[in-house]
Parts: C-alpha cells; sequence; structure tokens
C-alpha cells in the first residue's frame, strides 16, 4: 500500500438538493460556485491524477463551462444514478489509480491539508475517514421518548474525502445489493473491514440547508497602515509605483494600502499581524517589494482553502492625485489575490492638508 504515488478522485455532486430547493453545487460561494471550488482543491493537489465528477445531466453544462478554464483532459462528467451509491459506483468505473478519494460535491471548504491525511491513512492502513467528535450529547428517541444514551466519546460525525484502495471499495460496491447506506465508509466496513478514521475538519461542513449556505463559513477582516511621506523615497501603493515628490518612509518599500490589506486578510483568516509575520527588524525584509509579502499570504489562503469575495480598501493622501492610478491597482491586486478587478474597490481620499503621510484602511470578506 506505501506506493501509490496518486489518486483518483470521485465527486458526487448529482444530489437532489431537497433540503436547498436549488441546485446546491451551482450556488456561488464568494467568486465561484460551490462545485469550482470543491473540484480546485482537489485539481491543485499534487496527489491527484484523475477527478471524475459525478452530476445531473441537467448540469452537463454548467460543469463543462466551470471546467473549461482548467485541463479538461484530467477529468470525466459521468451522469449520476439514482441514489449516491448508485452515482459513487459509476464514478469509480472510471478511475485508474490504485487509490481513490470520494468526496461530496457539496463540501467546498475541504482543504489541501485534509487530503493529505486522508492519503496517508490509505497509504497506511487501505483506508482514510475523516470524523469529528460531537459537539452535543447523543440519544436514542423512539416515539417521542429517550430510550437510549449513547456514550459520546465513542461517536463521531464522518465527513468526506473518504479513501480507499480501488480494488477494495469497487469490491465492497458489487457485493451491496439492494441495501441502502449512506456513505462509503459504510459500504466498506460492511463488506471489507472497519475503515480507519482521522480527524476531520470543523470547516468542512456539507452545505445541506439554505441556511447553512448563507453567510456560514464566511469571515471578516479589517487592517489599516501609515508611513509618513519623505523626499528621496518611491511612493508605492497597491504595487504600483506612483510619481511623486515624496514617499513613504519604511523598512520595506512603504506600501501602506497592501500592508493594510495583509493585516485585513490575516486577520480575516484568524492570524497574527504583518508586524508578527513579517517583522520589520528581519534584514529579509528590507525595501522589499510587499508584493511578494501579499503573495505569501495568499499561500496560506491556498493551503487553508480560504478564498477572497471581495476587497474594500480607502487610501488617505493629500499629493499625488491617484484617480489614475487607481485602476491600475485595483487590477495589480486582482491578479495577486486571484478574484475579478471589479471585487477589489479602492477609494481615495485626502487629509485637507492636515498631514504628511500615506494611509490606508482594508477590509475584506473571506469564504
Ligand atoms: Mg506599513
Amino acid at each position: 500500500m506505501g506506493n501509490i504515488d496518486l489518486f483518483d478522485a470521485v465527486i458526487a455532486a448529482a444530489g437532489n438538493s431537497i433540503r436547498m430547493g436549488a441546485d446546491k453545487v451551482l450556488l456561488p460561494v464568494g467568486n465561484d460556485s460551490v462545485l469550482l471550488r470543491t473540484v480546485s482543491v482537489f485539481y491543485n493537489h499534487p496527489k491527484i491524477n484523475r477527478i471524475v465528477l459525478v452530476i445531473k445531466k441537467n448540469d452537463f453544462d454548467s460543469a463543462f463551462s466551470i471546467i473549461k478554464a482548467l485541463d479538461t483532459e484530467r477529468f470525466r462528467i459521468v451522469e449520476g444514478g439514482d441514489s449516491r451509491a448508485e452515482s459513487v459506483e459509476k464514478g469509480l468505473s472510471y478511475c485508474v489509480c490504485e487509490g481513490v478519494l470520494i468526496h461530496d460535491g457539496a463540501r467546498p471548504f475541504v482543504s489541501p491539508k485534509l487530503i493529505d491525511s486522508v492519503i496517508e491513512s490509505v497509504l497506511r492502513h487501505g483506508s482514510g475517514v475523516p470524523a469529528l467528535p460531537l459537539p452535543d450529547s447523543v440519544r436514542k428517541v423512539d416515539n417521542g421518548v429517550i430510550t437510549g444514551i449513547e456514550d459520546r466519546e465513542k461517536m463521531r460525525i464522518v465527513q468526506t474525502p473518504q479513501g480507499f484502495l480501488l480494488n477494495e471499495i469497487k469490491a465492497a460496491y458489487s457485493l451491496r445489493g439492494k441495501e441502502l447506506f449512506t456513505d462509503d465508509s459504510e459500504i466498506y466496513a460492511r463488506f471489507i473491514k472497519p475503515p480507519a478514521v482521522v480527524n476531520g475538519e470543523e470547516r468542512n461542513i456539507k452545505i445541506t440547508t439554505l441556511g447553512n449556505y448563507f453567510g456560514l463559513n464566511s469571515n471578516i477582516g479589517i487592517g489599516y497602515d501609515i508611513h509618513r511621506l519623505v523626499p528621496f523615497r518611491k511612493l508605492i501603493l497597491g504595487g504600483i509605483e506612483i510619481a511623486s515628490e515624496k514617499g513613504a518612509l519604511a523598512h520595506s518599500d512603504g506600501d501602506a494600502v497592501i500592508h493594510a490589506l495583509i493585516d485585513a486578510l490575516l486577520s480575516a483568516a484568524g492570524q497574527r499581524d504583518i508586524g508578527c509575520r513579517f517583522p520589520d527588524t528581519d534584514p529579509a525584509y528590507r525595501d522589499i517589494d510587499s508584493t511578494i509579502l501579499l503573495s505569501g499570504v495568499m499561500e496560506i489562503y491556498n493551503a487553508k482553502n480560504f478564498k477572497i469575495s471581495n476587497v474594500s480598501v480607502t487610501v488617505i493622501i493629500d499629493k499625488p492625485k491617484l484617480a489614475d492610478y487607481i485602476p491600475l491597482m485595483a487590477l495589480k491586486l486582482s491578479n495577486i489575490l486571484g478574484i475579478p478587478k471589479e471585487a477589489v474597490a479602492i477609494a481615495a481620499k485626502t487629509t485637507e492638508g492636515t498631514s504628511e503621510t500615506v494611509s490606508a484602511y482594508a477590509a475584506v470578506i473571506i469564504t
């Protein structure tokens, strides 16, 4: 088991979304759809080979438009069956690697790290199922009364991706007959052996109701920065050099827009601020291009599967006027942040001649 280099991924997205009343995998999350967000995590993971998307026939056009910007050779699009089990079984027939991960299309917040630990478990034990402890007590209820008390310590909430050896999970599926199963680990447990468990992730929720779709998993962040304006320094804002008699006095390039933005992004992601991450006592950051620091923050975002919905910045400086530079700044930032330029709003204000500084406020919403 120890030497499987690549895994295929089956994304089960053919459900009826009965509780949503809308096709949940096509709903937007920030600037993406749920499905694109889910697919991207597997697509960008170095251990994932083929991605088998099991969807409803009605969603074929949407799925093609979602993957057309990617390497379509790596995808197989398969029409789902009447049940999840039937859909997954069809998907498995398109897999070619020795190992496979099976994932719910409606879990867009899965992280690359969780994929890593499921894969590691498959290599060690032949299977890997993410699970979380229960936040509340559990009771067995029959006819409106409690009839049993489960030991909560022994109970887990099961998530996906669930990883298996392809031949074993296919064998389990072929044996399942007419029995109803809720997930792959149940089928595996019934016909192969007890599957191994790995730690699940709180953020890796399954979108099942409109209630947990709207607003859930979105975080807000705010940041601020200020630099004194002095002669013989460049003025760089939003990664763009601006013609100016004075520039920002700073250890780095003094880009107040990017520094405010970095603090907004770090705070939204629950991280310490820019001074902790990139200390100005560290010679490595002397005169550093702040776009490099911002790209470093985006690496944290990618590792955690955080995405930016939109960014709003206010820059405050008396001279020069920034109006002509704002579209360039928005374009530059949107490229680094991986979002449309329309999702980056920048406003410019003055201090009415009361200050020899450049400062910026930034706010972000992320999912
Ligand atoms: Mg600064």
